[in-house]
């Protein structure tokens, strides 16, 4: 017995394995930073192990962000009125500039922990604030210290050194290779490629990205599909560089073409329902033309700056979204709707299985299965909002948030435990972040908070 092994006992067990379903009163024991079995009644064969009391709880896989920028972690509520527009002026233009290493550092241990807080135990990490080798050691430090699980998606110039949303350019080729060498493909953290894509950058630059990508064997995201950027998938098709290694974030304007382009080359696709609507970079997210097509589809954040930061909120956007998309034809023929189709139980599936078929994670993590990793998301659904009559995932999915997230275990290890972020790093990441906010502030020339 490790001193990782635990029988989380009594709960509600929402699996998302097809040949377990739903367990009301099940255990899930883990050992060795593996879920080791989920059953009914595991305590009489587990004498000695550790019992975490489970009752009253809905006991989940660790959610799976497919798409965030941690590095913006401290910027919670920076652009409340923005467009895209308005956000690439403010944050990208207006604070980016002024991160030094340590910044980065807060931001990203801060956004991890955010994320933690909130259930989620696997985020791709698109870090596209990295102007120097030091900036990306710090946000995999950074990464690594909140204990989370994660793709560090590198995003900077190609070996064109052409900007990055107006940054300057640093010699990144040389630096993906040390990262490449450094995380390795089966490690907690892996790394991909968050590359510029045809809205932020040139197709022959787009050609240079892929192939350094492809050259290395990662994973590649990019940006796709937002309103005032027409044809991106179109003109990766032309430029045979679509696949089933292309992550599109966003996707909201695409084409049915595109979206079938997609679908047929094997790439996935991130929703963002807050930043997707709230930042008008489509009608609706893709969420229906996804699923429609069997596109491995995943929720996602993306940035917190005017956004929130749990993926609870995505799963009721995003659901209210896609019910108002299928039935806006009928409504707007002022006829009544009999029935809807996608439901909670989908949404939650959007946060975990499928987010992890996004990344070509789900043989390791994504459901409660035997032989995963022990990657486990407890919920409290005793306080009012959340002790329903119902199916209490469809609770959880309406009503709950970051603070309802009782338990929340990686790979074994207990990163929240009665509410609270514990291990080393839960306490000093406050203040590292509000220095840093202070500092961010004086060099941006901002008023003090
Ligand atoms: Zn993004």
């Amino acid at each position: 017995m490790s001193d990782q092994d635990l029988l989380i006992s009594g709960g509600h067990v929402a699996s998302f394995d097809p040949a377990i379903g739903d367990l009301p009163g099940g255990d899930v024991l883990l050992r060795d930073g593996r879920i080791a079995a989920v059953g009914r009644d595991l305590a009489a064969s587990t004498p000695g192990v550790p019992v975490l009391d489970a009752r009253g709880r809905l006991v989940l896989p660790g959610l799976v962000d497919t798409h965030r920028h941690v590095w913006q972690g401290a910027l919670g509520g920076s652009t409340g009125k923005v467009s895209l527009s308005g956000y690439s002026g403010a944050v990208i233009g207006g604070l980016a500039p002024f991160y030094e290493p340590e910044d980065v550092y807060a931001g990203t241990l801060w956004g991890a922990l955010q994320a933690l807080n909130a259930g989620i135990t696997t985020i791709a990490d698109w870090a596209h604030n990295l102007p120097t080798p030091e900036h990306a050691t710090a946000n995999i430090q950074a990464l690594h210290d909140s204990g989370i699980r994660g793709l560090f998606l590198y995003g900077g110039p190609g070996p064109d050194g052409l900007a990055f949303f107006g940054r300057p350019a640093p010699p990144h080729p040389e630096d993906v290779r040390r990262v490449h060498a450094e995380l390795l493909p089966t490690g907690r953290l892996r790394l991909g490629l968050a590359l510029r894509g045809l809205a932020f950058t040139t197709p022959e630059a787009t050609q240079g990205d892929f192939a350094l990508a492809r050259e290395l064997g990662v994973p590649i995201s990019v940006h796709v599909g937002m309103a005032g950027f027409p044809g991106s998938v179109e003109t990766l098709d032309r430029l045979g560089l679509l696949g089933p290694d292309v992550n599109h974030a966003h996707a909201n304007q695409l084409s049915d073409h595109e979206f079938d382009l997609i679908a047929a080359t094997g790439g996935s696709i991130s929703l963002s329902p807050s930043v997707d609507m709230l930042m008008a970079l489509g009608t609706y997210p893709a969420t229906g033309q996804a699923l429609a097509r069997g596109i491995p589809a995943g929720l996602s954040v993306d940035t917190t700056t005017g956004a929130g930061s749990d993926l609870f909120t995505e799963m009721r956007l995003g659901l209210a979204a896609e019910r108002s998309r299928a039935n806006a034809a009928a409504v707007t023929r002022d006829e009544a709707v009999a029935t809807v189709d996608l439901d909670q139980r989908d949404m939650l599936r959007l946060a975990t299985l499928d987010a992890a078929r996004v990344w070509h994670l789900d043989e390791e993590i994504g459901s409660l299965s035997p032989g995963k990793q022990a990657d486990v998301t407890i919920v409290d659904l005793r306080p009012p909002h959340l002790d329903g009559f119902g199916d209490p995932v469809t609770t959880l999915v309406m009503g709950a948030g970051a603070a309802d997230v009782e338990t929340v275990i990686v790979g074994g290890e207990v990163v929240k435990a009665r509410g609270a972020l514990v291990g080393p790093y839960a306490a000093r990441a406050r203040e590292l972040m509000h220095e840093s906010r202070a500092r961010l502030r004086g060099r941006a020339g901002l008023p003090a908070a």
